[in-house]
């Protein structure tokens, strides 16, 4: 929404991911994307992200058919939104310049540390590992899927819970990368709340598709077997679960008839 810190974060922080990419020498791609309606019911929608996108300053414009085929010759559809500033870089090389960069200043960074708990009292906080333990003032807890497990460790109320989805993804065949030039992307579906299906090209030429979002029992689980019998009750005992699965049930078993045929 504009006016709201994502707004404001996207826009500030594409300006600055390009400027540390220059600085750094490090690849990146301003090739942009389209957003492709193909049905008559997804207009609508296509015209409130035109008008967001405009309001949070940025260069969109909607196409029609044909002026989607000159940008995405390959794609059909009935009518696009063009985002020109959209974007490709390697994540893996920034996060590593960023720690370059940080441990020339000094910093030292741990890896491969499974934290197992946080504890705060006044002013201090202890993050606790196998084999070591750490304090410091303040902790910043980014640890993605398992953030609301270690930031009830800490003692901090959750109303929420983290239910792992897992997206699988494809790669085009080296020979058929003509036929995605940049970044496509369908109209998100509002009453399911995921991304959809997109092609994306990366900085190396291979070209993704997917997610699709299939429950996971266990998080951080990559393959279509991986099971936690602790985590997996956890998604299952959890009412806020229940509640997606009244309201997306059809969609969730189609997504997983596909996974597996
Ligand atoms: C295939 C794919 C493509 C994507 N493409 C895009 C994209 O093009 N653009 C975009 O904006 N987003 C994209 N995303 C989403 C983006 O990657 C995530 O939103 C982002 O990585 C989340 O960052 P995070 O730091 O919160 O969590 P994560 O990246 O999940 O990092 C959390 C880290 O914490 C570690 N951790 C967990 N528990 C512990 C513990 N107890 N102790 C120590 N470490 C722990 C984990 O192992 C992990 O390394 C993509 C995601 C996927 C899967």
């Amino acid at each position: 929404q504009p006016g709201s810190k994502k707004a404001e974060f996207c826009t500030q922080g594409s300006n600055r991911m390009m400027e540390f990419c220059k600085t750094h020498n490090i690849s990146f791609e301003q090739c942009g994307k389209v957003i492709v309606a193909t049905e008559e019911s997804e207009l609508a929608y296509l015209d409130v992200l035109n008008e967001r996108g405009k309001a949070n300053g940025l260069k969109v414009k909607k196409i029609t058919q044909s002026e989607l085929k000159e940008v995405e010759p390959y794609v059909s559809g009935i009518a696009a939104l063009h985002v020109p500033e959209a974007g490709i870089v390697s994540y893996t090389k920034v996060a590593e310049k960023l720690v370059s960069i940080l441990q020339n200043d000094g910093v030292e960074i741990v890896f491969n540390k499974k934290v197992g708990l946080i504890t705060s009292e006044e002013k201090k906080c202890t993050v606790e590992t196998q084999n070591q333990t750490f304090e410091s003032n303040y902790v910043i807890n980014c640890s993605g899927l398992y953030s609301d497990t270690l930031a009830k460790s800490a003692g901090v109320e959750l109303e929420h819970r983290i239910i792992p989805f897992r997206g699988e993804y494809f790669e085009l065949v080296e020979d058929r990368r003509y036929l995605v030039k940049n970044l496509i992307y369908p109209v998100p579906n509002l009453s399911f709340p995921f991304l959809g299906v997109h092609f994306t090209r990366m900085i190396d030429g291979s070209i993704h598709a997917g997610p699709n979002a299939v429950l996971s029992l266990k998080k951080e689980g990559y393959s279509k077997f991986s099971f936690d019998a602790i985590e997996a009750w956890q998604s299952l005992s959890y009412k806020g679960f229940w509640k997606l699965v009244g309201q997306h049930w059809q969609e969730g078993f189609r997504e997983l008839h596909r996974s597996v045929s």
